[in-house]
């Protein structure tokens, strides 16, 4: 079962939830697909015994061959390839390695460079579990190609739990494509709600089925109680908001490891999760 722990943006607690669910689990897997910026194995502590560099082409253009014709720049989508007066221009970081330009350049003027667009670690943390997770070289637009990568490591994996990117860009999308089911994480605020809306569509769209676990309950109003109720979403756990917790976290623990209630509440939501499994 592949298992997407979702967030309508950052700071809700989703890789909080995310770690400690993989902590309580028998034999979980984790991918930690927040390429930008992940931080997950802060809290899993994995010894590192694999990096992959994940590589990306881009055009190179033999001056000698080329015309200028404009057939590469009128083709590339993204922008990437641009004929000017004298040369033609490349963005690489742009580039989104289609082959495109080079199948319709008239000279075949148009070959291919690898480079470098981040990394994949893979290790076992301290609670024994496998985890991934990815990294996106700074200044690099896109981090899809490491996230799919991310999920082919893991396709044959049981449980695997896909700590994702906050939001519903592209990456997200990456992210929960494989996915059976999908946590949201949410506070008990208006602005937490608004952001969840956008995640609930973006799940229908795809057809992931979901539950909403409330973090940081009682700080807020009722009003996402209310949203899931009239939406229909099943609430798999409330965390209440609990210094203790904050406490715990800000030292770099897996709070499931060190305070026993929490333990139970995550157990519980976890519990909830794979009784879906007949379901989906
Ligand atoms: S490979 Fe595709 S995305 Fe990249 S420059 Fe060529 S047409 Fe554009
Ligand atoms: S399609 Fe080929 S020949 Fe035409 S501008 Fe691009 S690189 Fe040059």
């Amino acid at each position: 079962m592949k298992i997407a722990i979702l967030s309508g943006k950052g700071g809700t607690g989703k890789t909080t939830v995310a770690t400690n669910l993989l902590s309580v689990s028998d034999s979980g897997v984790l991918i930690d697909t927040d390429v930008e910026e992940p931080n997950s194995h802060l809290f899993l502590k994995p010894q590192i015994q694999k990096t992959e560099a994940i590589k990306k082409r881009y055009p190179i253009v033999d001056e000698s061959l080329c015309d200028l014709c404009g057939a590469c720049g009128d083709f590339c989508r993204f922008n990437a390839i641009l004929p000017a007066k004298k040369s033609v221009l490349v963005f690489k970081e742009l580039c989104h390695d289609c082959g495109g330009c080079q199948m319709v350049c008239p000279n075949d003027a148009i070959r291919y460079k690898e480079r470098s667009i981040g990394m994949v670690y893979s290790g076992h943390t301290i609670t024994g579990h496998e985890m991934h997770y990815g990294e996106l070289t700074v200044g690099e637009i896109s981090g899809v190609p490491i996230i799919e990568r991310l999920r082919e490591i893991t396709m044959d994996d049981d449980l695997v739990l896909i700590d994702c990117p906050p939001g519903t860009a592209c990456s997200t999308v990456a992210a929960i494509d494989s996915a059976d089911f999908a946590i949201l994480v949410a506070e008990p605020t208006p602005f937490g709600v608004s952001d969840m809306k956008m995640v609930v569509e973006l799940l229908r769209d795809l057809g992931i089925a979901m539950g909403v676990v409330v973090n940081k309950d009682g700080l807020g109003d009722k009003d996402i109680y209310q949203y899931c109720e009239s939406e229909d979403i099943q609430i798999l756990g409330r965390i209440p908001f609990k210094k203790e917790y904050a406490r715990k976290y800000a030292g770099g623990n897996l709070i499931s490891q060190v305070d026993d209630e929490y333990k139970s509440i995550i157990e519980g939501i976890l519990k909830q999760v794979m009784s879906q499994k007949e379901v989906v």
